[in-house]
């Protein structure tokens, strides 16, 4: 039998085993997909003495670069790793978040310039798509700490930030995700909302205040759910070499998401 995990901290709000082993059922593979917390970001490689691969997920995808062998063009030119295949004792790092979100993004027409709230290996995947794609990108984050990951864009942080118009607001932190906050200060946020046409929220297990907010201004809006799917089909195809239906594991995910 074939082993995968999502390994992050916390983990414990994972719905990824749920996606994956839906999948895996229905698709009459031989696998299984659990989760594991890490504690310690130099014990990453541990788990991999059982693992045939995982997914990697918040605070770790940045460091997980490092435990690679071999990185895919998306992953090395991002700085992050979501997915990692173990083979004959070398890893190889994917990066699956920057193609899962462009499909899920498909819907929103005519986007031409994007404000990325956040700054972490989701913000950076996000950012190379949308620029490969000719949409402009500015970030604002809460802190300068990672502006050097961002040297081809307009880096801004909450003290030096103007609201301007852009098409599309994009949520990519975590605030939210365990608690009500906001991802930029109220305010700050109103007026760039007001200024704009899309919002985009990666949290996808509950209506967020930063979507409550774009709601009520009457953005159109959308949460990370498909994101999610797209990007652990994606994920779930690369385990088995790329040979699986990637139309059918999308159609097994989106059922399983709906399932309590
Ligand atoms: P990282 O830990 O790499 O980055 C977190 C970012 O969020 C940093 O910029 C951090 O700012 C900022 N941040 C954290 N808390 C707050 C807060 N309270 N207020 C404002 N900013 C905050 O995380 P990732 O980029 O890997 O993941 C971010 C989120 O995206 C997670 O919630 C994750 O679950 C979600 N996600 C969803 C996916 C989906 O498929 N829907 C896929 C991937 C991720 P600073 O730099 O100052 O610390």
């Amino acid at each position: 039998m074939m082993k995968f995990a999502v390994i992050g901290n916390p983990i414990s709000h994972s719905i990824s085993p749920r996606l994956h082993n839906f999948a895996i059922k229905e698709l009459n593979l031989n696998a299984f997909y659990g989760r594991i917390l890490l504690e310690d970001i130099n014990q990453l490689k541990k788990p991999f003495g059982y693992l045939n691969g995982a997914n990697i997920t918040v605070p770790f995808k940045e460091e997980a670069v490092q435990i690679c062998d071999y990185l895919d063009v998306h992953s090395k030119k991002i700085g992050s790793v979501n997915t990692i295949i173990k083979n004959k004792d070398e890893f190889y790092g994917y990066n699956t978040d920057a193609l899962g979100f462009l499909k899920s993004i498909n819907e929103f027409k005519n986007i031409k310039s994007a404000l990325i709230i956040g700054a972490g290996g989701t913000a950076r995947a996000m950012a190379y798509t949308l620029n490969l794609n000719n949409i402009r990108v500015e970030i604002v984050n809460r802190s300068q700490k990672r502006a050097a990951n961002f040297k081809d864009f307009e880096f801004f942080t909450w003290e030096n930030f103007k609201p301007k118009s852009y098409d599309l607001i994009i949520n990519s932190t975590s605030a939210g995700l365990i608690d009500d906050e906001l991802p930029l200060p109220f305010d700050l946020l109103k007026e760039t909302f007001e200024k704009a046409k899309f919002a985009y929220e990666v949290i996808y297990n509950k209506p967020t205040n930063f979507l409550n907010l774009a709601k009520s201004l009457d953005l159109i809006t959308k949460n990370g759910k498909d994101m999610l799917i797209f990007q652990a089909a994606l994920a779930l195809n690369l385990f088995f070499s790329n040979k699986l239906d990637e139309e059918k594991i999308i159609s097994y995910m989106k059922k399983a998401i709906n399932l309590r």
